[in-house]
């Protein structure tokens, strides 16, 4: 199916179910799902000079600088062209500054910028209460589903754990630095293209995400 929209920013904090959307989105409407997540690692994994440089960055568990993150992101527009869904990308706003620039200089602004929204205490809850397959990928909820670590994933059967970065902690932390800078992108989108910018409520089932995302790419 051809989406009318080719220029997307998926905003949403942890636990909001961003990239599981993104990922469907892209499969339904053939557009590029770019999670600035997979670019760096596979910067990374090809050895690239750039992915040297936001090796440096990653491994001492920092987030890398937003002008490392914009040349990254640029690249991949040079090879790929300007159609995309972007997700975890722009994270902040002089991120959010400079996509606008680039975009404006090819004459290709953003078509839609769409915010998951979920409260703090429900991403606590899916989170808390999330054990992920890493063999898989696949996630799985211990109210939901009834399950323990431990216990066998049921797609490929290897041990569910709780990842490190699921801990409370290490939650708050990434709560915090989601407020702190990427909100400020909400705001900023608020503020120069209020006519894109569309709230959903992530915390309803995933398909009825996936719907209300379905809508908003396919109509004017
Ligand atoms: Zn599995």
């Amino acid at each position: 199916m051809n989406p009318l929209k080719q220029r997307i920013v998926l905003l949403g904090p942890p636990a909001s179910g961003k990239g599981t959307q993104a990922d469907r989105l892209a499969q339904e409407f053939v557009t590029p799902h770019v999670s600035t997540g997979a670019l760096l690692r596979s910067e990374c994994e090809r050895g690239t000079p750039l992915g040297r440089e936001a090796d440096a960055w990653t491994c001492k568990g920092l987030l890398v600088p937003d002008e490392l993150a914009v040349r990254i992101v640029a690249t991949w527009m040079q090879e790929n062209g300007p159609r995309f869904l972007f997700d975890g990308f722009p994270r902040t706003v002089e991120q959010a500054k400079h996509l606008d620039t680039a975009l404006a200089a090819i004459e290709a602004p953003l078509d839609l910028v769409i915010l998951l929204q979920i409260s703090d205490e429900a991403i606590r809850q899916r989170i808390l209460n999330r054990l992920s397959c890493l063999k898989c990928g696949a996630t799985f909820s211990t109210s939901l589903h009834g399950i323990a670590e431990g216990q066998a994933c049921s797609r490929c059967g290897a041990p569910l754990v709780r990842r490190k970065d699921d801990s409370a902690e290490a939650l708050e932390q990434r709560l915090k630095v989601y407020r702190e800078l990427t909100l400020p992108v909400v705001a900023y989108y608020e503020r120069t293209s209020p006519a894109i910018l569309h709230r959903i409520d992530a915390g309803m089932g995933s398909d009825a995400i996936f719907a209300q995302l379905s809508t908003l790419l396919t109509t004017l």
